[in-house]
């Protein structure tokens, strides 16, 4: 499976608990709304019961409908007729039928007498669990023309919420749950990107060491032959051949060996006054070889290029610089490069444009990181190992530069190193 597909599925399974995670928001949501219903519909039961007991209805309606309001979600009001019955004994009845409908929350009790247009008694019924002070709140008065008692749920809302502990409980189990898996998800797509680029390195290894083993062994297969000793000039082309073959695989073997063991400690540094013009000169005549077997264009820009000195390992720059006049050769067709050097933002600037094939946005980000390369399919036709920016990049880091990259497919690429000066 590449990781492509594995992105697919990961993006699927975000979706999927996505989609676990809205619905049973939207299930705590209807939950909360049906406690919340069953809360008023169990109020209005002990109301009712609370007629039952007493005669207290200030009309002979024997609808609920007229008798009971529910002014805010807090508050009821009964309509009373106002004298005849008393406040205590109401009160006690009351606090029976809300026990008895598992109305288990504390409640504030007022009457309300129509021609003052105020409460001219309050009391209160505690429950265990709630505390609160009547004294501290002034109950809100709902003016009617009828005597009515009003009924205020001050811990009303908490109450509800704690119905639904079960729902909280199930609901926080299953996040835990969904976030695990998330992890998991997310681990196991590192692994496997992990092994993919590891794959990506040993293939390319290969192909980087099979070529010149092949011309070495055919090389020393024609000096073997009996009668080579006669033909001076072949001979000379053929161990050619075999030095240069070798150099080639020493320098790679290097590089990596180089790579490796610099994985942990800073590169060494060694800093000296360069005058940047210089390191310029010395790595394109680096890569002449290269250069020339790809009949490439290589332009130096603004010769002067008026002293530009920096202070830096001049080894390493050099490296630098060849690494990417390298890659501009590599994945060019037709290379045009373009180096050039001046000065921006209290920066000194060296940059290596060419007219290659360009890299997509996309890679971009992840270019500079090991074994990186960007992916073109399982065949690779520019051999390398991913290790050339990763490389540029530490060296630029050593010296507190940056590196930008600026490039577009099919138009080209152009590589930016800053420095501060
Ligand atoms: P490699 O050994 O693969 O060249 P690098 O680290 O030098 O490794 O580069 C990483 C990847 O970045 C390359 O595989 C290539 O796809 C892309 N790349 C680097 N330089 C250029 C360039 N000038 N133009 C287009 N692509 C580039």
């Amino acid at each position: 499976m590449r990781s492509s597909t594995l992105r697919w599925i990961i993006l699927l399974a975000t979706f999927l608990i996505a989609l676990i995670v809205g619905v049973q928001l939207f299930w705590l949501h209807i939950v909360y709304s049906y406690e919340q219903k069953t809360f008023n519909t169990n109020v209005v039961k002990s109301i009712r019961g609370l007629y039952e007991d007493m005669d207290i209805a200030d009309t002979p309606s024997n609808h609920l409908q007229d008798l009971v309001e529910d002014p805010s979600p807090d508050y009821f009001l009964f309509r009373v007729k106002g004298k005849g019955f008393s406040n205590d004994s109401l009160v006690h009845y009351l606090k029976h039928e809300l026990n008895d409908f598992d109305v288990l929350t504390d409640a504030h009790v007022g009457f309300y007498d129509a021609r003052q247009g105020k409460y001219m008694a309050e009391q209160y019924i505690p429950a265990a669990a709630a505390r609160y002070d009547p004294t501290q709140k002034v109950l809100a008065v709902y003016k009617r023309p009828h005597d009515y008692v009003v009924l205020y749920f001050p811990h009303r809302n908490k109450y509800v919420l704690a119905q639904m502990n079960f729902w909280f409980i199930s609901t926080g189990i299953l996040f835990i749950v969904l976030i695990g898996l998330a992890v998991i998800l997310f681990y196991f797509y590192r692994q496997k990107f992990l092994a993919e680029v590891q794959k990506d390195f040993v293939n390319n290894f290969t192909h980087e060491f099979k070529t010149p083993l092949a011309v070495m062994k055919i090389s020393a297969e024609v000096l073997l032959q009996e009668k080579i000793v006669n033909q001076p000039d072949k001979l000379f082309k053929y161990a050619h051949i075999i030095q240069h073959q070798t150099e080639h695989l020493q320098s790679q073997v290097e590089r990596l060996l180089h790579i490796a063991s610099t994985d942990r400690r800073e590169l060494p540094i060694e800093k000296v006054k360069v005058p940047v013009r210089e390191i310029i000169e010395q790595a394109v005549a680096k890569v002449q070889p290269l250069v020339e077997d790809k009949e490439a264009l290589v332009e130096i820009q603004d010769p002067s290029m008026p002293g530009y000195e920096l202070l830096a390992d001049r080894v390493h720059l050099e490296l630098a610089v060849v690494n990417l006049l390298e890659n501009a050769l590599k994945y060019s067709t037709k290379p045009h490069v373009i180096i050039s050097a001046g000065r921006e933002n209290g920066h000194l600037f060296i940059s290596v444009k060419d007219n290659g094939i360009g890299i997509e946005k996309k890679y971009q980000k992840n270019l500079f990181k090991k074994f990186y390369r960007v992916p073109t399919g399982d065949v690779h036709n520019v051999k390398g190992f991913g290790l050339g920016l990763n490389f540029v990049k530490r060296i630029i880091e050593a010296h507190h530069g940056s590196i930008k990259v600026n490039s577009l497919p099919g138009i080209g690429t152009e590589f930016k190193m800053l420095f501060p000066l």
